[in-house]
């Protein structure tokens, strides 16, 4: 029913679009002209032929009448019995399909006739009696006979009022028996004695034949139009629906419905044209999907890099205002370096003044001495790593530039709850370098794991030599209890700006600038960490070989 319905739904569409060019209606009209011109020349055939058959049945079955007549009237002729003969001729005439029967003397008088007001009548030479037998435009004679012994001739006439009838003529040859019988006086020259004519009516074969005509030609018209719905249902089936359904979902996919699905399974050309098409429309479909998410990646990409991007100038403009601090504190350290030179000078004159059994003011004196000076120290630290202008590069011993920079850090108070354990080799060969620019990255490594302690926890700091690939190298090992790195987060640690401190805290350059302090100095900076557990650094600097400078 759903099926019926679409149908009528496509006829109403195809009709709808008037689409006089489309194959549809050219194979429509191409298939029912071929089909009218076949049925036509079909069914002419048919009836044509079928009305030759039946005349030729009838002359056959007229033939024989007439040969039958002449048989039945011979011994009558044999006998003279001329009475007998016109009685018999009269009684056969009113046989039905029978117009007249009469014979005629090689001269055109007739003898006998089945209306007997005609015997004795004389027939006209253009008559078709005559022409029936002899050429047309012959005299009738016997040079002009057209038939021969024991042969019939027949025509068919036309007449206005009473239709077709088939005229015979059988020649009466003149027989032994004729010529030699007493009571007869037929010369032996004589070869035809007279003319048997019959007249055969065709009436009731004519009605017949139209009866027949009409029986086809019904018939015709109902098998031809037969053939021209089914061909029609099939053409529709197998070729104009799937073209229009195939038509369809083109326009349909070209306007962006990917989701179209043409409905034709069956087996042949047009089913596989729909499967390649449904399959192309999703690889379509899929490619525009990769397509859309590639944007939608793009698009978050381009905001993520956005937002990194603007991270990156905070802190590039947190980093300046730190640098402008730094430079701002190293100023002030200078400041006080010379009076606390003073301090500790002054106060060991003082020292000096205080008789030794005036020990209260002496123990107070070396405190403030001993304050001073570590004052004085941490200044000098400062100043050493603050220093603006790399330094050239001097033989540095490792060990002594981590020990300042712990002195440094140890009394600030975010290192009061981290406790540093130092395990330095005795025994480490000097490396080439700026010892204020390697303390910047002690410095940074510190800080990062203070930070990731939050400010509690422990710190072991091993120098070592090692050996990497035949080089010599000397390695520097911080490693922390913090909560460790992720892993995603490894590849990132040395790109400039890479921070997950919060804004204001991080800037994420200290690892970035500490890299860039170590490959200046020929060496590199690994990292392994094991989140939960904590982080190690190994920064490698290369030991100068034996024949190179210190
Ligand atoms: P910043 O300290 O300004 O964030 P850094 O380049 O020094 O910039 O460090 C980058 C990031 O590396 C830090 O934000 C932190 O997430 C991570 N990191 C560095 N050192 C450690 C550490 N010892 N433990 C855990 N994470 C660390």
């Amino acid at each position: 029913m759903a099926d019926f319905s679409n149908n009528i739904e496509f006829i109403r569409d195809l009709i709808a679009r008037k689409s006089r060019n489309s194959l549809s209606s050219k194979l429509l009209v191409a298939i029912g002209t071929l089909i009218l011109i076949g049925s036509t020349i079909f069914w002419y055939m048919i009836i044509v032929r079928g009305e030759q058959m039946f005349l030729q049945n009838t002359v056959e079955h007229a033939e024989t009448y007439t040969e039958m007549i002449e048989k039945t009237l011979f011994a009558n002729m044999h006998a003279l019995q001329t009475g007998a003969i016109q009685q018999t001729i009269e009684a056969i005439g009113t046989s039905r399909n029978i117009r007249g029967i009469r014979i005629f003397t090689f001269d055109g008088k007739v003898i006998f006739s089945s209306d007997p007001g005609k015997v004795d009548s004389l027939i006209s030479r253009d008559s078709p009696s005559c022409r029936l037998c002899h050429s047309s435009g012959a005299v009738p004679g016997r040079e002009s006979l057209k038939i021969k012994e024991g042969e019939t001739a027949w025509m068919i006439v036309r007449q206005e009022d009473s239709g077709r009838f088939i005229k015979l003529a059988r020649p009466i040859m003149n027989r032994k028996s004729c010529s030699t019988a007493a009571c007869h006086q037929h010369s032996p020259e004589k070869k035809v004695l007279g003319i048997l004519e019959t007249d055969y009516s065709l009436s009731s074969i004519d009605r017949t034949i139209v009866r027949q005509k009409v029986t086809t030609v019904f018939f015709g018209v109902v098998f031809t139009a037969f053939c021209s719905v089914v061909l029609c249902v099939i053409l529709w089936k197998l070729i104009i629906r799937p073209i229009m359904l195939l038509s369809d979902g083109m326009k349909k996919v070209s306007e962006g419905d990917l989701d179209h699905h043409i409905e034709i399974n069956t087996r042949d050309e047009m089913g596989m044209i729909a499967r390649t098409f449904n399959q192309m429309t999703q690889e379509l479909k899929a490619d525009r999907q990769k397509l859309e998410n590639w944007a939608r990646e793009l698009e978050e990409e381009v905001n993520r890099k956005t937002e990194e991007i603007r991270r990156g100038q905070e802190q590039l403009f947190h980093a300046e205002k730190l640098a402008s601090l730094g430079r701002m504190a190293a100023g002030v350290a200078h400041e006080i370096n010379s009076p606390l030179t003073g301090i500790v000078t002054f106060a060991h004159l003082l020292l000096k003044r205080i008789p030794p059994e005036n020990k209260m003011d002496r123990e107070d004196l070396e405190v403030i001495i001993e304050q001073a000076e570590r004052c004085s120290k941490i200044i000098k630290g400062l100043l050493g790593f603050s220093r603006a202008i790399p330094s050239e590069k001097t033989e540095i011993d490792i060990n002594a530039t981590i020990r300042q920079t712990i002195d440094i850090i140890r009394n600030q108070a975010k290192f009061h709850n981290v406790k540093i354990h130092l395990d330095l080799d005795p025994e480490l060969p000097r490396v080439r370098g700026d010892a204020s620019q390697l303390q910047q990255v002690y410095m940074n490594l510190m800080i990062n794991a203070a930070d990731a302690m939050n400010d509690r926890g422990e710190v072991h700091i091993a120098t070592r030599e090692v050996n990497d690939n035949g080089k010599s190298f000397v390695e520097i090992e911080f490693t922390d209890t913090g909560p460790g790195i992720p892993e995603e987060y490894l590849g990132k640690l040395f790109e400039p700006f890479f921070t997950t401190k919060p804004v204001g805290k991080g800037t994420g350059l200290g690892l970035a600038v500490s890299h860039g302090i170590i490959k200046k100095h020929g060496g590199y900076i690994r990292v392994k960490s094991t989140p939960g557990k904590g982080t190690s650094f190994y920064l490698r600097i290369p030991v100068p070989a034996g024949d190179e400078q210190v």
